[in-house]
């Protein structure tokens, strides 16, 4: 099925709409680890919405990384998307123990913690990146991304995320719903966009129900009429190489690297995000030196 992509604009232009169906790279992404449920609820949640962020970007080399400091048993999310979507994920603790919250949901609030905070940092090729940052208000990601963007980039947007696991903790359903407005939005679009959300089920859930996304325009937001304008698909993929990580042991500098080859006859580098081990003997190091 893939991960299929969707940006739709209102008939008004005052509204645009982003949607992803992201079940199969967040169950790409449990894979990788074997992580708990509530551990990839959290990082499924944040790949997704770092795979949106991505549409939004306007150049080839434009990167987008979302970074959730968490104050609980998940001390970091970072997860990492270009403009085509094309995102890679890392949490800091893949097996956190799984609870229920109140609502009968995933404990995601739980694991991250309150007390974090959540970085956006834009890479626009220039020398310094920008970023911005928000504290999380509930660590649920969705509802702190909306906050950091009310906040942080006085841009109003709603955000749905959801992952739902199923109970051979495989993913069965992962997606995305972004909703910016643009400026000089009327109080009109606002009213529709306001009760659309009040009646929408969680974005999981509608996938799960095998909702398409235009059964989802036509049975949620049929009052702003959406035309959809673009139709892709996103993927998660790591951009990790053996020659990447030649140049990171490079920059260490010669005495580091002499330091490798007496103390340890070799060197291993592991990349957190795809979980791939690279490994480096004696005559390899010299040859970098
Ligand atoms: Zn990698």
């Amino acid at each position: 099925m893939g991960n299929k992509f969707i940006k739709a604009l209102s008939e008004n232009k005052e509204v645009r709409l982003f949607m992803i169906n992201s079940t199969e790279m967040v169950e790409e992404s449990r894979n990788i680890y074997g992580s708990s449920p509530v551990s990839i609820a959290a990082l499924g949640r944040t790949i997704t919405a770092a795979s949106i962020l991505g549409k939004t970007l306007k150049n080839e080399m434009d990167k987008l990384t979302l970074r959730i400091k968490g104050s609980n048993e998940i001390e970091s999310i970072i997860a990492v998307a270009d403009y085509e979507g094309t995102v890679k994920g890392y949490i800091s603790n893949p097996f956190v123990k799984t609870k229920i919250n109140q609502y009968g949901k995933l404990d995601v609030g739980g694991a991250v913690g309150k007390d974090g905070k959540i970085f956006v940092i834009r890479d626009y090729g220039l020398k310094d990146p920008y970023v911005g940052s928000a504290d999380l208000v509930s660590g649920e990601i969705a509802e702190d991304l909306a906050n950091y963007f009310m906040f942080s980039e006085q841009q109003p947007t709603v955000f749905s995320l959801g992952v739902f696991v199923n109970s051979e903790n495989i993913v069965e359903a992962a997606g995305g719903l972004l909703i910016q407005t643009l400026p000089d939005v009327s109080e009109e679009s606002i009213v529709l966009i306001e009760e659309a959300m009040s009646k929408i089920k969680p974005i999981s859930t509608l996938i799960k129900e095998n909702y398409t996304f235009e059964n989802i325009i036509n049975e949620y937001f049929a009052s702003l009429n959406f035309a959809i304008t673009e139709e892709s698909e996103t993927k998660l993929e790591c951009d990790c190489s053996r020659e990447r990580m030649e140049k990171a042991l490079i920059s260490l500098g010669k005495e580091e690297l002499y330091d490798m080859i007496n103390k340890d006859k070799g060197a291993e580098l592991h990349c957190h995000f795809c979980n791939t081990y690279y490994k480096f003997n004696e005559d390899e190091l010299k040859k970098l030196i």
